[in-house]
C-alpha cells in the first residue's frame, strides 16, 4: 500500500488510485537502476502533498505580488537557507520548475540568443541543455561543444581549453547526464577564467554526492551552480539556482519574472525537508555508500567481461559498453526490465550504432543504496545483469522471469519509503 495512504482517493477515483498503487508496488518490486532516479523519504512526499500546492506566490520572499504569504515566504526561506547550509553557497534560488528550466534562466541571466555557449556534447554524456542541437539551447545559441577522449572516455581538457580559445564562448558548462567520473571542476575553472567566460557547473546528478562530501564540490570554481532536486539529493522534482553574490540578482530575474510565473509551493516545501535531511550526517553515509556500491558493481561486472566506458566509476553511474556484445543497449535495457533490473539505453561516446538504439546502458547505484542494499550484494547485482544479457542475446524469456522472481524476493527484505 501507498504510504501517506490514498484512502480518499480511492474513494473518489479508483482508476487513478489504482494506477498509483500499481506503481509504487512496481517501485517496491523492482531494482531501480535508472541513474537519475530515487526514492524520496516518506517526510518528502508528505511535504509535498499539501494544500501549498493552492497558493500563488509570485516574486521573492517579501516582495510578492499576492496576499497571504504569512507562512509561503518562511518555508521558501527555509528551503533557501538550507541551500545555502548545505552547498555553502551565498545565494539559492530554489524556484526553478524543473532541471532543464533552470538552466535555462542561465542562458538568460549572463547571455544573449546568438551567442556563443559551450558544453559537453550529448553523446559524449552532456546534458541536452548543454547546447545540443535539438534542444532551445542549440537552436537559440552557437553552441559549441566538447567531447571526451576515444581511448580512455575522459575529458580532454586540451581540446576543451583549444575551442574555448578558439571561439570564446560566454558561457563554458560542465557536468552531465552520463558522466561516470569526478569532474575536475578547478581545471574547468583556469580555462573559464583565461577565455573570461563564466563557468557553470550543472550538479543535477551529483548533487546528493557533494553534499554528502562523496564527490569534490564546485563551490569556489563554478561562478554558477545549477543542480535538479530529485536525483542524488532526493528530493522532490524541482531544482534550484547558486551562485556568488554577483551573479545573485540576474539569476533571480531570469527565474522570475523571466522564464516562469508561481513557484510550486508544494515542492519547495519538499525541498526544504529532503536539504533538511541532506544535512545530517546520515546522508554522508547514504552518498559515500552510492559510491561504494557504484565501484563494486563496476568491479563485479568488469570481471563478468564487461566493457565500461572510462573503465570503471568515481561517482553513483556506470556505463556498460556492450559494443563487444552481439546485441545493443535498447534490447538490453528491455530485457533487464522483464527481469526486474530498470534502466536506460544510452548512447557511448564514438558510438557506432544510433542513438535510438545505440551500444551502451547506463546504470545507478542511488535508488539502490537508499533502500538499504551495500557492496556485498553489487556480485549478486552483477550476476544478474550478466544473466539477463545472455538471455536477451538468446531470445530466452524464462530466464529473465526468474531474476525478476529473485529480485523480488532479494527486495522483499529492504523496506521502501512510501510503500507499505
Ligand atoms: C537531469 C538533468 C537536467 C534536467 O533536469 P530535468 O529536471 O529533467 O529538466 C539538466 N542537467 C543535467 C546534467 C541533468 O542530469
Amino acid at each position: 500500500m501507498h504510504v501517506p495512504a490514498l484512502n480518499v482517493l480511492t474513494q473518489a477515483d479508483p482508476e487513478l488510485a489504482g494506477l498509483i498503487q500499481g506503481e509504487a508496488e512496481r517501485q517496491h518490486d523492482t531494482l531501480r537502476m535508472i541513474a537519475s532516479e530515487n526514492y524520496v523519504s516518506q517526510a518528502v512526499l508528505e511535504a509535498t502533498g499539501t494544500v501549498l500546492t493552492n497558493k500563488y506566490s509570485e516574486g521573492y520572499p517579501g516582495k510578492r505580488y499576492y496576499e497571504g504569504q504569512k507562512f509561503i515566504d518562511p518555508i521558501e526561506e527555509l528551503a533557501i537557507a538550507r541551500a545555502k547550509s548545505v552547498f555553502g553557497v551565498d545565494h539559492a534560488n530554489v524556484q526553478p520548475y524543473s532541471g532543464s528550466p533552470a538552466n535555462l534562466a542561465v542562458y538568460m541571466a549572463l547571455a544573449k540568443p546568438g551567442d556563443t555557449i559551450m558544453g559537453m556534447a550529448l553523446p559524449m554524456g552532456g546534458h541536452l541543455t548543454h547546447g545540443w542541437s535539438v534542444s532551445a539551447t542549440g537552436a537559440w545559441f552557437r553552441a559549441v561543444q566538447y567531447t571526451v577522449r576515444r581511448e580512455d572516455g575522459r575529458i580532454d581538457f586540451d581540446e576543451v581549453r583549444d575551442i574555448a580559445l578558439r571561439e570564446r564562448p560566454k558561457i563554458i558548462f560542465s557536468g552531465g547526464t552520463a558522466i561516470p567520473r569526478t569532474i575536475d571542476f578547478p581545471r574547468f575553472a583556469e580555462i573559464a577564467r583565461e577565455v573570461d567566460a563564466v563557468l557553470v557547473a550543472d550538479i543535477a546528478h551529483i548533487a546528493g554526492l557533494i553534499a554528502g562530501g562523496a564527490h569534490p564540490s564546485p563551490v569556489g570554481h563554478a561562478e554558477v551552480i545549477s543542480t535538479t532536486t530529485h536525483k542524488t539529493l532526493r528530493g522532490p522534482r524541482g531544482a534550484m539556482l547558486m551562485s556568488d553574490e554577483k551573479h545573485a540578482k540576474a539569476l533571480d530575474k531570469a527565474v522570475f519574472p523571466g522564464l516562469q510565473g508561481g513557484p510550486h509551493n508544494h515542492t519547495t516545501a519538499g525541498i526544504a525537508v529532503a536539504l533538511g535531511e541532506a544535512s545530517k550526517p546520515e546522508f554522508r553515509t547514504y552518498a559515500h555508500q552510492v559510491v561504494a556500491n557504484a565501484r563494486a558493481l563496476a568491479d563485479a561486472l568488469i570481471e563478468r567481461g564487461f566493457d565500461l566506458v572510462s573503465g570503471g566509476t568515481d561517482n553513483h553511474l556506470i556505463l556498460l559498453d556492450l559494443t563487444s556484445k552481439s546485441i545493443g543497449g535498447k534490447p538490453v535495457a528491455r530485457a533487464l526490465d522483464r527481469a526486474g533490473i530498470e534502466t536506460n539505453y544510452n548512447t557511448v561516446p564514438y558510438d557506432t550504432r544510433k542513438p535510438f538504439d545505440p551500444s551502451g546502458v547506463r546504470l545507478g547505484t542511488p535508488a539502490l543504496t537508499t533502500r538499504g542494499l551495500t557492496e556485498s550484494q553489487m556480485p549478486q547485482v552483477a550476476d544478474w545483469i550478466s544473466r539477463a544479457v545472455d538471455a536477451a542475446i538468446k531470445d530466452d524469456e524464462a530466464v529473465l522471469d526468474t531474476i525478476a522472481a529473485e529480485v523480488r524476493e532479494l527486495l522483499a527484505g529492504y523496506p521502501m519509503p512510501g510503500w507499505h
